[in-house]
């Protein structure tokens, strides 16, 4: 019969000497102690052992219990409801950690590469990362404005197209130059920026703002405070300044 000792086995199954002793300790593997040498060894059977041990391990499992099921010769049944349960404990614990990644980027966007902020704006940054979400709220409401708006743009430019005469798309076009301005005009009151070198909080002229080259949330301005121009991350007045009162 194959007899291994403890390096080998270790060897074997791809782990430390130490790992195996620790097992050996524990009870999870028999071994018999040579006599002569003092050294233990282990059969086959510990081998078997050692590789269902690790694999249990992967998935989570505790040393009590797969001692347990290692004991009582445990049926497959009962391995496949602990890796249901391990597995339900894995999906939770990767559900936290996408939510923390996902604060964790938000907390990115607002501090700079060579931010020269000092630590207590952190707490600061903690606000705008939670006014960003409502930042999401006001960016679905303009949409929800906008929609309606483009689809009777759309069906006048359809109606021009189809009976050849420009009539419609006339009689809409002021209202929709009028809707565009007021738009624009409403997005500007409502927003302010964060200057992502200092953290402070800008509030550009109107040119400047229409002028800037800008993403959905982003817009490329100057800092007043530190005059470095960066991108800076947009955030709702209306939101920030009900938060700053609630704290006063
Ligand atoms: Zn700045």
């Amino acid at each position: 019969m194959t007899q291994y000792q403890t390096g080998d086995l270790a060897k074997c199954c791809n782990v430390s000497i130490r790992t195996i002793q620790y097992y050996d300790k524990k009870g999870l593997l028999a071994s018999t102690k040579n006599e002569e040498n003092g050294r233990r060894r282990f059969d086959a059977k510990s081998k078997q052992d050692l590789e269902i041990i690790l694999m249990l391990k992967r998935f989570g499992f505790r040393l009590k219990d797969i001692k347990k099921l290692l004991a009582e010769n445990n049926k497959l049944k009962t391995v496949r409801s602990m890796i249901e349960q391990s597995a339900l404990d894995i999906e939770q614990e990767i559900y936290k950690n996408q939510i923390l990644l996902s604060e964790m980027k938000q907390f990115n966007k607002f501090i700079g590469k060579e931010s020269k902020a000092p630590l207590n704006k952190l707490l600061e940054t903690k606000q705008y990362v939670t006014n960003n979400d409502n930042l999401n709220t006001l960016t679905r409401s303009i949409i929800y404005q906008v929609l309606p708006v483009a689809l009777i743009q759309y069906t006048a430019l359809v109606t021009s197209l189809i009976t050849k005469k420009w009539l419609p798309c006339l009689i809409v076009l002021p209202f929709m130059i009028a809707f565009a301005i007021n738009l624009t005009h409403l997005t500007y009151k409502r927003l302010i920026y964060v200057c992502p070198n200092c953290q402070e909080v800008i509030k550009p002229n109107i040119m400047a703002w229409l002028l800037a080259s800008h993403t959905p949330k982003t817009r490329k301005l100057q800092c007043p405070h530190c005059h470095e121009t960066s991108h800076c991350m947009a955030i709702d007045k209306r939101m920030k300044l009900t938060k700053s009162s609630k704290q006063m």
